[in-house]
């Protein structure tokens, strides 16, 4: 099986509809989206919907939870607040409904997929650290651990004595007996320091896995952002990618 696996869209519509087009060129049998779809950017209610269209299995962010009502606003950073208030108002009730019942984690064989740390899913515990790493594998059985929440594309890879090594190439083939932990990135926000949208390829057969970075119209998303007087750092934000 090759799998697409995004997370972190944020409302942003044209770095969702760029990313999409890319795994129409990638062989892709599955797509499975971590979390996040709304929040911060001006698409909220646009991006839900192709979320439901085109991936089949979609799974629960902090951001979605707090435009869900399920998380209190105060929780988050003023300018997260101000774009999660707006949000709200952007959302239709089916749209309410459905960012509410989004589950927190998936499991295929062995594959587990997450927004935050598989250690307690709610918590939303960023995996930032080789410590946070470590925890996080030790909290799962599987194999293959796929993350998002910090939009900075990470991997590890975790041996049978539990020694972790950071990979640092785009591309990792597996090596027998080892785990892997994959952060994918974001598509709507990156803060690693490269603005083009960022997804992973996981192919289970050729035992690879390859981030993928994706040019979409940015200026279109900013334009949004500031049309709709968000706060405008949101869409400086995209270019800066931090
Ligand atoms: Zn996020």
């Amino acid at each position: 099986m090759r799998y697409a696996i995004l997370s972190d869209v944020h409302g942003n519509l044209e770095a969702l509809q760029a990313v999409l087009a890319d795994t129409r060129n990638r062989d892709v049998d599955q797509i499975i989206f971590l979390g996040d779809a709304v929040g911060y950017g001006a698409s909220p209610s646009e991006c839900l919907k192709l979320l439901q269209r085109e991936v089949p299995i979609l799974l629960a962010g902090n951001h979605d939870h707090a435009a869900a009502g399920l998380t209190p606003v105060d929780r988050f950073n003023p300018i997260a607040r101000i774009s999660l208030e707006w949000t709200r108002k952007r959302l239709s009730e089916r749209d309410t409904d459905l960012l509410a019942e989004l589950p927190l984690c998936h499991v295929e064989g062995e594959l587990y997929f997450v927004h935050a740390s598989p250690e307690r899913p709610a918590d939303w515990k960023y995996v930032r650290t080789m410590d946070d790493i470590q925890a996080a594998l030790e909290a799962i059985p599987h194999r293959f651990c796929f993350v998002g929440h910090t939009h900075i594309a990470m991997a590890a890879s975790q041996d049978v004595e539990g020694w972790l090594d950071p990979i640092h190439h785009r591309s990792v083939r597996f090596e027998e007996e080892k785990r892997y932990f994959f952060n994918v990135g974001s598509v709507g926000q990156p803060r690693d320091g490269n603005e083009r949208a960022c997804y992973l390829i996981f192919d289970g057969e050729a035992k690879t896995a390859t981030f993928r970075r994706v040019s979409y119209d940015l200026e279109r998303s900013q334009e949004k952002i500031l049309e709709n007087n968000l706060p405008s750092y949101l869409a400086e934000r995209l270019v800066e990618a931090k």
